[in-house]
């Protein structure tokens, strides 16, 4: 039996990436034209075609301005889940600030779906040990699961000694909370995060199966993340450094065909569906 697999899409346009907040501020999002809709939809016909069902992660600013995009999301048969708000670090924000923008997110998107909202993913996975208070306030706002601890070293996130797979975790205030971690592989030596986004763009493609079939290989599922922008190489650049221009762009136009390969070498379904499958939700 092949295990199935969590599919995942971080639903944010081209110009609020971590990558670019250095150069684009939140005030200045709305002089961009969005191309978060036809992006998404590219990827949602593609899951059609594949007859797969994914998660999406929201940014409340998108949900906002593109109220028939969640909703047709949502009526495809996938799920919606929330992606905070405006897109900032979690550590670079305090409790209060990051408790309203939550729950502020998470009630923009039920009002438009009209189903509860299970899940959330933090602005680049920035839930480190400088912001583990954050599950706390997710917990409490109704929140059953998160996926925003990724188990490795990086500038800007990860919890290198956390687990790998599907886990409840304790709150430092006691709550319970489920975790997808961001998934990871071992490779010649090395723990290597395999879980998509721009890992997915820099790795040949052989690379990214090995380490994805080796977790399924242990009987576990995997998670993996994918931006609508990352399947559009016309997206208009923006200037930045040169190694924010190369997580961004690197190997754009090869993703969307990556994509078609992975979803016939793998099993995908929900967040949701993979831990009800494990017996953690
Ligand atoms: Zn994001």
């Amino acid at each position: 039996m092949s295990i199935q697999n969590a599919l995942t899409v971080d639903v944010e346009d081209y110009f609020q990436v971590s990558a670019f907040a250095k150069n684009v501020a939140p005030h200045d999002w709305d002089n961009f034209s969005l191309r978060v809709e036809q992006n998404t939809h590219k990827l949602l016909d593609l899951f059609d075609e594949r007859q797969i069902k994914a998660t999406f992660f929201v940014l409340g600013w998108v949900a906002e301005r593109e109220n028939s995009l969640i909703l047709k999301i949502a009526n495809r048969g996938h799920e919606v889940a929330c992606h905070g708000y405006s897109h900032q670090l979690v550590y670079n924000q305090t409790p209060d600030v990051f408790r309203q923008e939550t729950i502020r997110s998470k009630s923009l998107l039920e009002d438009i779906i009209q189903q509860p909202v299970r899940g959330y993913r933090a602005a680049s996975y920035s839930i480190t040990n400088r912001s583990l208070w954050a599950l706390d306030i997710l917990a409490e706002a109704g929140f059953d699961y998160d996926s925003s601890i990724f188990p490795v070293r990086h500038d800007r996130y990860g919890i290198p000694d956390s687990p790998e797979f599907p886990y409840v975790l304790d709150t430092p205030e006691g709550h319970k909370l489920v975790e997808f971690p961001l998934s990871t592989a071992k490779l010649m030596k090395y723990k290597l995060p395999i879980a998509g986004g721009g890992y997915f763009r820099l790795y040949p493609y052989w690379l990214s199966r090995a380490g994805l079939r080796q977790i399924n290989r242990k009987e576990k599922p995997f998670i993996f993340y994918l931006h609508p922008w990352e399947v559009d190489p016309e997206q208009p650049r923006i200037s930045a450094s040169r190694l924010s221009r190369f997580r961004h762009y690197n190997n754009l136009d090869k993703c969307e065909d990556r994509l078609r390969q992975l979803t016939s070498d793998f099993q995908f379904t929900t967040v949701e569906k993979v831990l009800q499958n494990q017996g953690l939700l």
